[in-house]
Protein backbone atom coordinates (compact mmCIF):
# COMPACT_ATOMS: atom_id res chain seq x y z
CA UNK A 1 0.00 0.00 0.00
CA UNK A 2 1.35 3.40 -0.97
CA UNK A 3 0.20 6.39 1.42
CA UNK A 4 2.11 8.93 0.31
CA UNK A 5 1.85 11.94 -1.56
CA UNK A 6 2.63 11.37 -5.30
CA UNK A 7 5.07 14.34 -4.86
CA UNK A 8 6.43 13.31 -1.91
CA UNK A 9 6.95 9.53 -3.53
CA UNK A 10 8.76 11.14 -6.54
CA UNK A 11 11.00 13.26 -3.77
CA UNK A 12 14.84 12.41 -3.65
CA UNK A 13 15.02 14.79 -0.85
CA UNK A 14 17.39 16.99 0.38
CA UNK A 15 20.63 15.64 1.70
CA UNK A 16 22.59 17.65 3.94
CA UNK A 17 26.30 17.50 4.43
CA UNK A 18 27.86 15.09 6.32
CA UNK A 19 28.13 15.54 9.83
CA UNK A 20 30.50 12.81 10.88
CA UNK A 21 29.49 12.52 14.99
CA UNK A 22 33.37 11.51 15.98
CA UNK A 23 36.27 14.06 16.34
CA UNK A 24 39.65 13.68 14.64
CA UNK A 25 37.65 15.63 11.15
CA UNK A 26 38.89 18.96 9.69
CA UNK A 27 34.93 19.83 8.90
CA UNK A 28 35.37 22.46 5.90
CA UNK A 29 31.73 20.99 4.03
CA UNK A 30 29.14 23.13 6.20
CA UNK A 31 30.00 26.80 6.21
CA UNK A 32 29.65 26.24 10.25
CA UNK A 33 31.96 28.85 12.01
CA UNK A 34 35.11 27.56 12.97
CA UNK A 35 34.95 29.58 16.55
CA UNK A 36 32.92 29.31 19.28
CA UNK A 37 29.85 31.53 19.84
CA UNK A 38 30.08 34.71 22.51
CA UNK A 39 30.74 33.21 26.53
CA UNK A 40 27.57 35.42 26.99
CA UNK A 41 25.61 32.73 24.57
CA UNK A 42 26.36 30.00 27.47
CA UNK A 43 25.08 31.84 30.60
CA UNK A 44 22.25 32.99 28.70
CA UNK A 45 21.23 29.34 27.76
CA UNK A 46 22.63 27.99 31.57
CA UNK A 47 19.98 30.80 33.18
CA UNK A 48 17.33 30.18 31.28
CA UNK A 49 17.81 26.12 31.69
CA UNK A 50 17.45 26.98 35.42
CA UNK A 51 14.08 29.06 34.92
CA UNK A 52 10.53 28.36 33.98
CA UNK A 53 10.96 25.04 31.46
CA UNK A 54 7.72 23.61 32.41
CA UNK A 55 5.81 26.62 30.43
CA UNK A 56 5.94 27.63 26.68
CA UNK A 57 8.32 29.85 25.68
CA UNK A 58 7.06 33.17 24.50
CA UNK A 59 5.45 32.26 20.89
CA UNK A 60 6.14 35.69 19.58
CA UNK A 61 9.97 35.70 20.71
CA UNK A 62 9.02 39.68 22.05
CA UNK A 63 12.09 39.76 23.68
CA UNK A 64 14.36 38.62 20.50
CA UNK A 65 12.33 40.76 18.12
CA UNK A 66 13.29 43.81 20.25
CA UNK A 67 16.79 43.27 19.83
CA UNK A 68 16.43 42.30 15.98
CA UNK A 69 14.81 45.47 15.38
CA UNK A 70 17.42 47.69 17.11
CA UNK A 71 20.30 46.14 15.12
CA UNK A 72 18.49 46.98 12.01
CA UNK A 73 16.76 49.82 12.88
CA UNK A 74 13.57 48.96 12.14
CA UNK A 75 9.84 48.11 14.41
CA UNK A 76 9.57 44.50 16.15
CA UNK A 77 7.05 44.21 13.75
CA UNK A 78 9.16 43.92 11.02
CA UNK A 79 10.72 40.68 12.50
CA UNK A 80 9.74 37.01 12.55
CA UNK A 81 11.79 34.51 14.16
CA UNK A 82 12.31 31.00 13.05
CA UNK A 83 13.88 27.72 13.93
CA UNK A 84 16.89 28.54 11.58
CA UNK A 85 17.20 30.26 8.55
CA UNK A 86 15.70 26.85 6.78
CA UNK A 87 12.44 27.42 9.00
CA UNK A 88 11.62 30.70 7.39
CA UNK A 89 11.67 29.38 3.87
CA UNK A 90 9.36 27.10 4.44
CA UNK A 91 6.83 28.85 6.30
CA UNK A 92 7.59 31.33 3.46
CA UNK A 93 6.45 28.57 0.55
CA UNK A 94 3.23 27.59 3.03
CA UNK A 95 2.65 30.84 3.06
CA UNK A 96 2.65 32.31 0.10
CA UNK A 97 2.79 29.46 -2.80
CA UNK A 98 -0.10 27.63 -3.81
CA UNK A 99 0.38 23.91 -5.56
CA UNK A 100 0.87 24.51 -9.24
CA UNK A 101 2.38 28.19 -8.98
CA UNK A 102 5.98 28.58 -9.62
CA UNK A 103 8.88 29.65 -7.87
CA UNK A 104 12.27 30.35 -9.28
CA UNK A 105 16.28 30.43 -7.65
CA UNK A 106 19.54 31.11 -9.36
CA UNK A 107 21.36 28.35 -10.45
CA UNK A 108 23.58 26.95 -9.60
CA UNK A 109 22.96 27.58 -5.96
CA UNK A 110 21.13 26.51 -2.82
CA UNK A 111 19.36 23.27 -3.62
CA UNK A 112 16.40 23.23 -0.52
CA UNK A 113 14.38 25.86 -2.71
CA UNK A 114 13.72 23.21 -5.28
CA UNK A 115 13.05 20.48 -2.17
CA UNK A 116 10.71 22.67 -0.36
CA UNK A 117 8.64 23.62 -3.70
CA UNK A 118 8.72 20.27 -4.09
CA UNK A 119 6.96 18.85 -1.02
CA UNK A 120 4.52 22.12 -1.36
CA UNK A 121 3.53 20.71 -5.18
CA UNK A 122 4.56 24.43 -6.42
CA UNK A 123 6.88 24.16 -9.97
CA UNK A 124 10.53 25.62 -9.98
CA UNK A 125 12.59 26.89 -12.03
CA UNK A 126 15.84 27.44 -12.29
CA UNK A 127 17.72 31.03 -13.34
CA UNK A 128 20.59 29.56 -15.16
CA UNK A 129 23.69 31.56 -14.25
CA UNK A 130 26.27 32.53 -16.44
CA UNK A 131 29.49 30.49 -16.30
CA UNK A 132 31.00 34.00 -14.42
CA UNK A 133 28.25 33.74 -11.89
CA UNK A 134 26.24 36.34 -13.57
CA UNK A 135 22.71 36.79 -14.49
CA UNK A 136 20.80 35.58 -17.21
CA UNK A 137 18.48 38.28 -17.60
CA UNK A 138 16.90 37.95 -21.29
CA UNK A 139 16.33 34.37 -20.19
CA UNK A 140 15.08 35.12 -16.56
CA UNK A 141 12.86 37.73 -17.00
CA UNK A 142 10.24 35.67 -18.45
CA UNK A 143 10.08 33.21 -15.49
CA UNK A 144 10.41 36.34 -12.98
CA UNK A 145 7.37 37.40 -14.81
CA UNK A 146 4.90 34.38 -13.81
CA UNK A 147 6.86 33.73 -10.12
CA UNK A 148 5.39 34.07 -6.85
CA UNK A 149 8.56 33.75 -5.26
CA UNK A 150 11.74 34.04 -6.44
CA UNK A 151 14.50 32.80 -3.86
CA UNK A 152 17.90 35.22 -3.88
CA UNK A 153 20.66 33.36 -1.74
CA UNK A 154 22.95 36.58 -1.51
CA UNK A 155 25.90 36.30 -1.00
CA UNK A 156 25.30 32.98 -3.14
CA UNK A 157 26.28 29.81 -2.27
CA UNK A 158 28.79 27.67 -3.58
CA UNK A 159 30.12 30.59 -5.58
CA UNK A 160 30.42 33.44 -2.40
CA UNK A 161 29.98 36.20 -4.79
CA UNK A 162 27.31 38.91 -4.04
CA UNK A 163 24.90 40.48 -6.03
CA UNK A 164 24.56 44.09 -6.69
CA UNK A 165 21.16 46.07 -5.22
CA UNK A 166 20.22 47.23 -8.83
CA UNK A 167 20.93 43.41 -10.01
CA UNK A 168 18.58 42.42 -7.16
CA UNK A 169 15.61 45.43 -8.21
CA UNK A 170 15.66 43.70 -11.33
CA UNK A 171 14.62 40.08 -9.63
CA UNK A 172 11.39 41.64 -7.99
CA UNK A 173 8.44 39.61 -9.68
CA UNK A 174 5.67 41.58 -10.88
CA UNK A 175 3.01 39.61 -8.86
CA UNK A 176 5.08 37.78 -6.10
CA UNK A 177 8.16 37.65 -3.67
CA UNK A 178 11.60 38.58 -3.96
CA UNK A 179 12.97 36.80 -0.81
CA UNK A 180 17.08 37.70 -0.32
CA UNK A 181 18.38 34.96 1.67
CA UNK A 182 21.31 36.56 3.52
CA UNK A 183 22.55 33.79 5.47
CA UNK A 184 26.18 35.27 4.50
CA UNK A 185 25.58 38.70 5.10
CA UNK A 186 27.68 39.78 7.80
CA UNK A 187 30.73 38.17 6.16
CA UNK A 188 30.07 40.65 3.35
CA UNK A 189 28.08 43.74 3.67
CA UNK A 190 25.75 43.65 7.00
CA UNK A 191 24.06 46.69 6.90
CA UNK A 192 23.41 45.64 2.96
CA UNK A 193 19.40 45.43 1.73
CA UNK A 194 17.30 45.50 4.50
CA UNK A 195 17.12 49.27 3.47
CA UNK A 196 15.44 47.56 0.24
CA UNK A 197 12.68 46.57 2.28
CA UNK A 198 11.86 50.46 2.64
CA UNK A 199 12.31 51.35 -0.58
CA UNK A 200 9.67 51.17 -4.09
CA UNK A 201 8.65 47.76 -3.60
CA UNK A 202 10.01 46.78 -0.50
CA UNK A 203 6.73 45.78 0.75
CA UNK A 204 7.21 42.86 -2.11
CA UNK A 205 10.62 41.72 -0.47
CA UNK A 206 11.37 39.55 2.42
CA UNK A 207 15.14 39.06 4.07
CA UNK A 208 16.12 35.86 5.82
CA UNK A 209 19.25 35.71 8.40
CA UNK A 210 20.38 33.47 10.44
CA UNK A 211 22.60 32.96 13.80
CA UNK A 212 24.35 29.45 12.01
CA UNK A 213 26.73 31.10 10.46
CA UNK A 214 28.67 34.66 11.53
CA UNK A 215 27.09 34.52 15.45
CA UNK A 216 28.61 30.23 15.31
CA UNK A 217 25.29 29.22 16.59
CA UNK A 218 24.41 26.45 13.43
CA UNK A 219 23.39 23.52 16.67
CA UNK A 220 20.92 25.97 18.02
CA UNK A 221 18.67 26.19 15.41
CA UNK A 222 17.64 29.66 14.80
CA UNK A 223 17.05 32.62 12.28
CA UNK A 224 14.82 35.30 11.45
CA UNK A 225 12.71 36.98 8.75
CA UNK A 226 12.88 40.54 7.89
CA UNK A 227 9.95 42.44 5.90
CA UNK A 228 6.75 44.64 5.96
CA UNK A 229 4.12 44.10 9.16
CA UNK A 230 1.40 42.73 6.87
CA UNK A 231 3.70 40.32 5.51
CA UNK A 232 4.93 38.85 9.14
CA UNK A 233 1.50 38.68 9.86
CA UNK A 234 0.11 36.72 7.58
CA UNK A 235 3.29 34.55 7.88
CA UNK A 236 3.06 34.39 11.59
CA UNK A 237 -0.03 32.25 10.96
CA UNK A 238 1.60 29.59 9.30
CA UNK A 239 4.40 29.05 11.86
CA UNK A 240 3.81 26.33 14.69
CA UNK A 241 3.15 28.45 17.53
CA UNK A 242 6.19 27.59 19.59
CA UNK A 243 8.60 27.39 16.27
CA UNK A 244 11.45 29.13 18.73
CA UNK A 245 12.39 27.66 22.55
CA UNK A 246 13.04 29.14 25.46
CA UNK A 247 16.92 27.95 25.06
CA UNK A 248 17.21 29.15 21.99
CA UNK A 249 15.29 32.26 22.32
CA UNK A 250 17.57 33.36 25.15
CA UNK A 251 20.55 32.33 23.33
CA UNK A 252 20.19 34.26 20.25
CA UNK A 253 19.63 37.32 22.33
CA UNK A 254 23.00 36.98 23.97
CA UNK A 255 24.25 36.43 20.80
CA UNK A 256 22.90 39.58 19.43
CA UNK A 257 23.76 41.49 21.95
CA UNK A 258 27.88 40.88 21.69
CA UNK A 259 28.03 41.91 18.12
CA UNK A 260 31.79 42.83 19.34
CA UNK A 261 32.56 39.02 19.20
CA UNK A 262 30.80 37.96 16.04
CA UNK A 263 32.22 41.13 14.03
CA UNK A 264 36.00 39.77 15.46
CA UNK A 265 35.19 36.35 14.45
CA UNK A 266 33.71 37.61 10.97
CA UNK A 267 37.27 39.54 10.48
CA UNK A 268 39.70 36.93 11.19
CA UNK A 269 37.24 34.55 8.95
CA UNK A 270 37.92 37.29 5.59
CA UNK A 271 41.37 37.31 6.55
CA UNK A 272 41.91 33.53 6.55
CA UNK A 273 39.40 33.49 3.02
CA UNK A 274 42.17 35.80 1.72
CA UNK A 275 44.86 33.77 2.10
CA UNK A 276 42.97 30.52 1.05
CA UNK A 277 42.04 32.30 -1.81
CA UNK A 278 45.25 33.22 -2.97
CA UNK A 279 46.81 29.52 -1.86
CA UNK A 280 43.87 27.55 -4.25
CA UNK A 281 44.73 30.18 -6.89
CA UNK A 282 48.82 29.35 -6.51
CA UNK A 283 47.74 25.51 -7.44
CA UNK A 284 45.89 26.11 -10.09
CA UNK A 285 42.27 26.50 -9.23
CA UNK A 286 39.64 29.05 -10.33
CA UNK A 287 38.37 30.84 -7.08
CA UNK A 288 35.71 33.96 -7.21
CA UNK A 289 36.43 35.82 -4.87
CA UNK A 290 34.06 35.61 -2.09
CA UNK A 291 32.18 37.58 0.28
CA UNK A 292 31.03 34.68 2.84
CA UNK A 293 32.77 31.61 4.59
CA UNK A 294 33.59 29.53 2.20
CA UNK A 295 35.06 29.54 -1.48
CA UNK A 296 34.30 27.57 -4.65
CA UNK A 297 37.17 26.17 -6.41
CA UNK A 298 37.47 24.88 -9.66
CA UNK A 299 40.28 23.59 -11.74
CA UNK A 300 40.25 22.71 -15.20
CA UNK A 301 40.67 19.03 -15.96
CA UNK A 302 40.50 18.48 -13.01
CA UNK A 303 38.26 15.45 -10.98
CA UNK A 304 36.86 16.95 -8.40
CA UNK A 305 35.17 14.36 -6.40
CA UNK A 306 38.35 12.41 -6.61
CA UNK A 307 40.34 15.48 -5.02
CA UNK A 308 36.89 15.12 -2.33
CA UNK A 309 37.24 11.32 -1.68
CA UNK A 310 41.22 11.57 -1.52
CA UNK A 311 41.00 14.47 0.86
CA UNK A 312 38.04 12.33 3.28
CA UNK A 313 40.59 9.51 3.39
CA UNK A 314 42.65 11.84 4.68
CA UNK A 315 40.12 13.18 7.24
CA UNK A 316 39.59 16.31 5.71
CA UNK A 317 35.94 16.96 4.68
CA UNK A 318 35.37 19.81 2.03
CA UNK A 319 31.68 20.03 -0.10
CA UNK A 320 31.85 18.09 -3.31
CA UNK A 321 29.16 19.51 -5.24
CA UNK A 322 27.92 18.42 -8.62
CA UNK A 323 24.70 20.74 -10.25
CA UNK A 324 23.86 18.93 -13.41
CA UNK A 325 22.01 20.65 -16.27
CA UNK A 326 23.70 24.02 -15.68
CA UNK A 327 25.23 26.57 -17.54
CA UNK A 328 23.61 29.48 -19.60
CA UNK A 329 22.40 26.51 -21.85
CA UNK A 330 21.39 23.84 -19.29
CA UNK A 331 23.95 21.35 -21.14
CA UNK A 332 26.76 20.82 -18.75
CA UNK A 333 27.32 20.06 -15.38
CA UNK A 334 29.28 22.29 -13.31
CA UNK A 335 30.94 20.69 -10.42
CA UNK A 336 33.58 21.87 -8.10
CA UNK A 337 34.77 21.87 -4.30
CA UNK A 338 32.90 24.26 -1.83
CA UNK A 339 35.51 24.65 0.77
CA UNK A 340 34.35 26.53 4.20
CA UNK A 341 36.55 28.88 5.83
CA UNK A 342 38.13 27.23 9.03
CA UNK A 343 40.86 28.37 11.25
CA UNK A 344 44.32 29.34 10.05
CA UNK A 345 45.37 25.67 11.37
CA UNK A 346 42.44 23.63 9.73
CA UNK A 347 43.25 25.78 6.23
CA UNK A 348 46.97 24.64 6.70
CA UNK A 349 46.21 21.18 7.16
CA UNK A 350 43.86 21.20 4.27
CA UNK A 351 46.21 22.65 1.95
CA UNK A 352 49.25 20.21 2.92
CA UNK A 353 46.93 17.05 2.22
CA UNK A 354 45.63 19.24 -1.03
CA UNK A 355 48.86 19.33 -1.93
CA UNK A 356 49.33 15.14 -1.56
CA UNK A 357 46.42 14.43 -3.51
CA UNK A 358 46.61 16.59 -6.61
C1 LIG B 1 23.14 27.71 5.83
C2 LIG B 1 22.11 28.28 4.92
C3 LIG B 1 20.79 28.42 5.32
C4 LIG B 1 20.26 27.74 6.57
O1 LIG B 1 20.46 28.37 7.72
P1 LIG B 1 19.89 27.74 9.05
O2 LIG B 1 19.54 28.95 9.84
O3 LIG B 1 21.00 26.95 9.66
O4 LIG B 1 18.68 26.91 8.74
C5 LIG B 1 19.89 29.05 4.49
N1 LIG B 1 20.28 29.50 3.27
C6 LIG B 1 21.54 29.34 2.83
C7 LIG B 1 21.91 29.84 1.48
C8 LIG B 1 22.48 28.72 3.63
O5 LIG B 1 23.71 28.50 3.17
Amino acid sequence: MNLFRPNIQRLEGYVPGEQPQEDGWVKLNTNENPYPPSPRVREAILAAASGRLNVYPDPLGTEFRRRAARLLELDPDWILPANGSDESLTILMRTFVDPGETIAFPYPSYILYETLADIQGARHERLRLNEDWSWNFEAAVPVIERAKIVFVPNPNSPSGNLWPENELCRLLPPHGLLVLDQAYIDFADPSADVKLLQADGGDQIVVTRTLSKSYSLAGIRFGFAVAHPDLIAGMRKVKDSYNCDTLSLAAACAALDDQEWMHENVRRIQATRSRLTEALRARGFTVPDSRANFVWATRPEADHERIYEELKRRRILVRYMPFPEAGPQGDRTVDGLRITVGTDEQIDRFLQALDQVL
